[in-house]
Order: C-alpha cells, then sequence, then structure tokens
C-alpha cells in the first residue's frame, strides 16, 4: 500500500493540535487505500505543544515529531517535516484546521487518477480579514508575478498535496532564505487548484501581523526575483540623462541671457531628492549583499533537539 505522510508546522498550537488530530483522523479513515503517517514539527513553541506532540505520539504509532531547538520559522518546519517524511506523497497543512482536511480524498484523486504531480490549494476568498491586508496582498501577487517569471497564484495556501518526485525537487533546493510560495512555483510540475472557502483559525491565534507579512513579501521579492537590480540601474540611467539635457539648458541659457544666481532652492531640493535616491537604490543592493551573505554562510536551516 502506498504511504502518505502530513506534514504539520507548529508554533504554539497546544490548543489547535489535539482539535486539529481528531478532525484529521475522521477523514483519514474514510480513505482506507492509504497508509498515513503525521510528521509534527514544533517550531520551538513556548506553550505545551511539544507535549501535546509526545502524547500523540505514544497514542498513536503513525505520530511522529521533530523538535526544533528554537522558533525558526514556518519556512524551516516545511523543509524538516518533508525531510522527514517518508511517504509516496507528503502533504503539508496548518495545524490550525484552516486547511480543511476533507479536501484530502479530491487531492489524492487529482495525484492518481487525474494525472497531476501535485494537487494545492488556494482559497477564493479572504473572508475575515482586514481589508487593508487583502488589498496589500492582492498587491503583492500583482507585482511578484510581473517580476518573477514564476507563476504565483493569489490566495495560495501552503496546503498541497504532493508527489514524491517533487517532494525531492523542493529538497534539493537548500537555500537558507526559504520562500515556498517562490519554491512551489520554481519546481514546476503539473499543479491541480482545488478552491475552498477561507476559514477562521480553531483556536490559539495568528502569528502573522502587518509589519511582519510586509518583511516577509520584501524577502520573497528578493529571493525570486532580481527586477529591482535592474530597476535601479534603469533609475540611474535615466538621471543622468536628465542631467545631461538640463546640463546643456543651463550653459546655453547662461551665454544667451548671462548668469543671475538665483534658484538654489530647487538645487537645494534636488540634492535632497537625488540623496534619497542614491539611498534608496544602495538599499536595494544592500538587500541583496546581505542575503548573499546569510547564503554564503551557509548555516543550517533548521536544528534539531529531539525526534522520533
Ligand atoms: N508556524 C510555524 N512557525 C512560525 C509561525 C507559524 O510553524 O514561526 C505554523 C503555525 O503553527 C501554523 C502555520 O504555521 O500551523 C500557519 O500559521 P498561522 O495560522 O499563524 O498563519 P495564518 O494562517 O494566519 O497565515
Ligand atoms: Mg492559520
Amino acid at each position: 500500500m502506498e504511504k502518505c505522510s502530513l506534514v504539520v508546522p507548529c508554533y504554539n498550537e497546544e490548543e489547535a493540535l489535539p482539535l486539529f488530530y481528531e478532525e484529521t483522523e475522521k477523514v483519514i479513515q474514510t480513505m482506507p487505500y492509504l497508509e498515513f503517517e503525521y510528521v509534527f514539527v514544533n517550531d520551538g513553541s513556548s506553550d505545551k505543544t511539544a507535549q501535546v506532540m509526545k502524547d500523540l505520539a505514544e497514542k498513536d504509532e503513525k505520530v511522529h515529531y521533530v523538535l526544533f531547538s528554537r522558533n525558526f520559522g514556518k519556512e524551516a518546519a516545511m523543509y524538516a517535516g518533508m525531510k522527514e517524511a517518508t511517504g509516496d506523497y507528503v502533504v503539508i497543512m496548518d495545524a490550525d484546521l484552516q486547511d480543511p482536511p476533507e479536501l484530502l480524498p479530491d487531492m489524492y484523486k487529482a495525484v492518481t487518477e487525474e494525472g497531476f504531480d501535485c494537487a494545492a490549494t488556494r482559497r477564493v476568498d479572504r473572508k475575515g480579514e482586514p481589508v487593508i491586508r487583502s488589498f496589500f496582498a492582492r498587491m503583492f501577487y500583482r507585482i511578484m508575478n510581473k517580476m518573477a517569471k514564476i507563476d504565483m497564484v493569489d490566495g495560495a495556501r501552503d496546503y498541497r498535496f504532493m508527489k514524491r518526485v517533487m517532494v525531492d525537487a523542493i529538497l534539493s533546493m537548500e537555500e537558507y532564505n526559504r520562500f515556498s510560495k517562490g519554491i512551489f512555483g520554481w519546481v514546476g510540475f503539473d499543479t491541480k487548484w482545488i478552491p475552498f472557502e477561507n476559514r477562521q483559525r480553531v483556536a490559539g491565534k495568528t502569528k502573522w501581523n502587518f509589519f511582519s507579512l510586509f518583511k516577509y513579501s520584501l524577502e520573497g521579492m528578493v529571493a525570486f526575483s532580481t527586477a529591482p537590480l535592474v530597476w535601479a540601474s534603469i533609475i540611474g540611467l535615466l538621471f543622468c540623462f536628465i542631467a545631461f539635457v538640463a546640463v546643456c539648458v543651463l550653459v546655453v541659457r547662461a551665454v544667451v541671457f548671462g548668469d543671475p544666481v538665483a534658484g538654489w532652492p530647487s538645487l537645494a531640493c534636488m540634492i535632497t531628492f537625488f540623496a534619497g535616491l542614491q539611498l534608496f537604490c544602495s538599499g536595494i543592493i544592500g538587500m541583496y549583499m546581505a542575503k548573499s551573505y546569510l547564503e554564503l554562510k551557509g548555516r543550517p536551516i533548521y536544528i534539531v533537539k529531539e525526534k522520533k
């Protein structure tokens, strides 16, 4: 019988995890044609998540867990879970039941009968999310899809059902700055998109605020596109050209009309503007350099404290 691994990154999910397990058990009992295993990854939770995992593992031998030495982030947790997973199929799911387990049979059908390599899910709406957050999220996908030449779907979740070949491809991308939405698109493979309606998390609270999402989106851009570097060069060239034209105009004006000393406020404005622009462009370059620096150090993506 083929095996399917459910990878679940958890950060402070002591309340949600038992509910997740209960609901998922109900669904997988309706799928006797697959053998299942759970790979819970505790991403350095400060509550009793690790204990909940151990209790579940004692009760149920399908349950495996990986405990991190500290919080490494969801990206690292997903990577670790995929690395530990032994199944022919791997599914990534959130612990808060925002990724409905009822979709599992459909996803399985997509990769077996319908011949896809992967079944991914997307939310068709953003109900229950702050309006401003939805607005920026939409903008992010618009910009990102233009900048990076990979396919990124608005509302896509990390919840996906993948064949082993795809998982191995993802695992072969050992970069330190991980941005899965980009990585999933970059590796390619045929993906079926399954839409579903947004739901609220069952317990606990979200680990994301506006600022952390903003930072995450910038990291995504730096990780999957070098377009900002090109923009910086183009802006630089454009202003060189404008400056050249301005010099010509000024020289002609001085020769024809004499040289009255005027216009220092406009000069001050221009100096400030260009100083800002230069800093902005070196900031862009700096961002890429910082990422390269971290990548060059070759640090491990996560550190395991204990596993079963
Ligand atoms: N998560 C994690 N490490 C983190 C933050 C989140 O493993 O540093 C997990 C979290 O436990 C959950 C999933 O990632 O299972 C999604 O997190 P959350 O529900 O907070 O995000 P949202 O659904 O609000 O985007
Ligand atoms: Mg959630």
